[in-house]
């Protein structure tokens, strides 16, 4: 008796110890979560629930890509967005082709499954010759954006763009690649530019959620007038969640904020429609009358409290650890 006693006092003493512990992280944690939700106010909501509030997960295990699923639950129209860059994405996914004097930049290229009829097809209905894809830039490779790249350099023989570190993952992946890889092509590297006529495309390395991703900074004109596009190139938290990834993936958000004020940023951009809202702003361009403010351009601010929501919500779940 005297033994149980013992044990459950020191159990409730180690209790009491660890809930005093824990007390001022809990607090931290509360006070990141509200910076975050102040930030994402109703502008980042996907963000704000996939970053912060669903659960996390790990990384991706190297397994072959499961079957497509069916075409309605992805597909959509391809769509002019502004004078210089079209969508040919997914419902989900984002794929942008930013046409210039001399040729296409293609930026993300969705799933294996969808980027033919996405991309190609996509570009043919807006009068683009897909031919005239110049550089294909890979903001990481996961399949969700890399997918397509393999088809666009084998048949139009468009270059291919990525940091050293996915490359690499691409050539050490054993079972993601079952219809081929792409071949390593050109090395992107923090501050590059991808220039091609009158359109170029500064590379910003912001390793975090790959080892490898590249963020973009670029100019479209709206009516003419140039606005300029902050790129997230990744943004889940399925890396290895340890402290020392999630402290590379914050200053990467730092990293990209502090380019996309520099830049003068008015628009956020990212490579899933859950993130920016991609698909649902292309559907309110149909409504928009003259005069009106373009649905993406949301300005400094908003694009700044981004990369706040990003920050704060890796910072709580560094803490959660
Ligand atoms: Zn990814």
């Amino acid at each position: 008796m005297k033994i149980r006693i013992g044990a459950a006092l020191t159990v409730g003493a180690a209790l009491g110890i660890a809930s005093a512990l824990a007390q001022p992280a809990a607090s931290n944690i509360e006070a990141h979560l509200a910076a975050a939700k102040a930030a994402a106010g109703f502008d980042f909501t996907g963000t704000l629930a996939r970053v912060c509030i669903a659960p996390q997960t790990g990384p991706g295990r190297d397994v072959a890509p499961g079957p497509a699923p069916a075409r309605s639950t992805w597909f959509t129209e391809p769509a002019k967005v502004f004078d210089n860059l079209y969508f040919v994405g997914t419902k989900i996914h984002s794929s942008w082709a930013l046409t210039s004097s001399d040729g296409i930049i293609l930026i993300d290229t969705l799933y294996e499954y969808a980027s033919d009829e996405a991309i190609v097809g996509g570009m043919k209905k807006l009068g683009l010759d897909p031919a005239n894809v110049k550089y294909v830039i890979i903001s990481h490779a996961h399949g969700d954006h890399v997918g397509g790249a393999k088809l666009m350099q084998d048949r139009f023989k468009s270059r291919i763009v990525m940091a050293a570190p996915d490359w690499d993952s691409i050539e050490k992946s054993v079972n993601q690649y079952p219809n081929g890889k792409p071949k390593r092509d050109i090395v992107g590297a923090d501050g590059q530019k991808i220039a091609l006529g009158d359109a170029s495309v500064t590379l910003v390395f912001t390793p975090g959620h790959t080892p490898g991703t590249l963020s973009m900074i670029f100019q479209v004109k709206d009516q003419g007038r140039p606005l300029t596009i902050a790129y997230s190139g990744g943004t889940a938290f399925n890396f290895v969640n340890d402290a020392p990834h999630f402290d590379i993936y914050i200053n990467s958000q730092r990293k990209m904020a502090e380019a996309a004020a520099r830049a003068g940023a008015t628009v956020l951009m990212s490579n899933h429609s859950e993130f920016d809202n991609a698909v649902t702003k292309i559907k309110l361009m149909a409504a928009r009358k003259a005069g009106e403010a373009h649905p993406f351009e949301i300005g400094r601010e908003a694009v700044a409290r981004y990369f706040k929501v990003t920050d704060e919500c890796a910072q709580v779940a560094k803490l959660r650890l």
